[in-house]
């Protein structure tokens, strides 16, 4: 059985004079008139939000990790603290999380003094869905998703991401933007280079 949906009759003033079709094109001609929203990718690049789901990497020990959890999980894991390299505390809690957990190869190395530091931490993002479950299910505040989002390569190789990599990603990040208010906007005027205040009647973002 067809349904019909459209069962409404036209009316004489309908059929003669287009109406229908005539408010079609209004709304197309004030449109292309309007101001774009879109940006010139890739000659025209804007900084995403800080809460940007974008590469991963490890924030360094800087003196900023959150206490007293990271004390906590180093005494426990017996961590040897090095300043200026990975948070990590080889807890395998955000591999559990990962609905992917093996694009994940982490590995812990022992130190003659008996203490362990993180060895391997390898990342393969060809099989992550940047779902973050990752990122929230680290104690320590190490793994986080930065705001790099040009992730497209030329070998299945460079789409891992190895502690290295992670690490540098973590200090371009900690200088970068570790210190800017947690909101979707850097500032008004960044909100108000794409989203014209007028146009779009966003609610006044607070810092
Ligand atoms: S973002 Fe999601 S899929 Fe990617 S590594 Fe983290 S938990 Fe796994
Ligand atoms: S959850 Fe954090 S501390 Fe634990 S292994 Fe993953 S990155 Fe390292």
């Amino acid at each position: 059985m067809i349904k019909k949906v459209f069962n409404k009759p036209l009316s004489w003033l309908e059929r003669i004079f287009f109406i229908d079709f005539i408010k079609g094109l209004s709304v197309t001609i004030r449109h292309a008139f309007s101001r774009t929203i879109t940006t010139h990718y890739p000659y025209e690049k804007i900084t995403p939000p800080k809460r940007f789901r974008g590469f991963h990497g490890h924030k360094v020990v800087d003196g900023t990790e959150p206490q007293p959890a990271f004390d906590e999980w180093v005494e426990r894991f017996k961590i040897e603290v090095i300043p200026g390299r990975s948070r990590c505390v080889v807890c395998q809690l955000c591999k559990r999380a990962c609905p992917v957990p093996e694009l994940f190869q982490i590995e812990g190395q022992k130190l003659p003094n008996g203490k362990r530091v993180v060895g391997v931490f390898n990342m393969n993002l060809m099989l992550c869905t940047f779902c973050g479950f990752c990122v929230d299910a680290c104690p320590v505040d190490c793994l986080f998703m930065s705001d790099i989002h040009e992730t497209a390569s030329y070998t299945r190789k460079d789409a891992v991401l190895t502690l290295e990599i992670l690490e540098k990603i973590g200090r371009d990040w900690q200088r970068r933007r570790e210190m800017e208010p947690d909101r979707i906007w850097i500032d008004d005027e960044h909100r108000q280079r794409l989203w014209y205040e007028n146009d779009l009647k966003l609610p006044e973002v607070k810092g």
